[in-house]
């Protein structure tokens, strides 16, 4: 990923950050809406945000487990600083989750595909776990 793009999306996860944060939502860190088998949730993601993991961290080759995020370190995120959109929006709370959360991460959404499409970065949206085992497998993203 160029560092341009790079710097561009931390100032959206940033601006993101501060926007959810100021819904005060209570999280308790349980950890159980990373393990997305027991919880029932797709995480859904795009290339400059996997791309963006991937230039930041070590990707676990091993103890890939089914239904399980691989950055899923008992009960917390061993990539807290570089998670991704949903990451950072999902919170549990019933109101924000069904009155905020869709609004926010629409907006966001946006900015990272317009950061995209202006960065010439490929457009996919689709399970995080699936585009982690292709580039697993293929050592590219697409
Ligand atoms: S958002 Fe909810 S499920 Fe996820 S870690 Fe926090 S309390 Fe647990
Ligand atoms: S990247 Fe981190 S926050 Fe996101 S699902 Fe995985 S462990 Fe959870």
């Amino acid at each position: 990923m160029k560092i341009n793009a790079r710097v561009e999306l931390e100032s959206i996860y940033s601006a993101l950050d501060n926007e959810v944060n100021s819904h005060n939502n209570e999280c308790n860190a349980c950890g159980s809406c990373c393990d997305f088998g027991k919880f029932d949730h797709i995480l859904f993601t795009s290339i400059p945000e996997v791309e963006y993991v991937i230039d930041s961290v070590v990707i676990p080759e091993n103890g890939f487990v089914a239904g399980q995020c691989p950055f899923h370190d008992g009960k917390t995120c061993s990539i807290h600083k570089y998670r991704t959109l949903g990451c950072r929006v999902f919170y549990c709370n019933q109101g924000y989750k069904k009155d905020c959360a869709p609004d926010i991460y629409e907006k966001y959404y946006r900015m990272i595909k317009d950061l995209a499409f202006r960065y010439e970065i490929d457009w996919e949206y689709k399970p995080f776990l699936e585009s982690i085992s292709d580039f697993l497998i293929k050592g590219k993203l697409k």
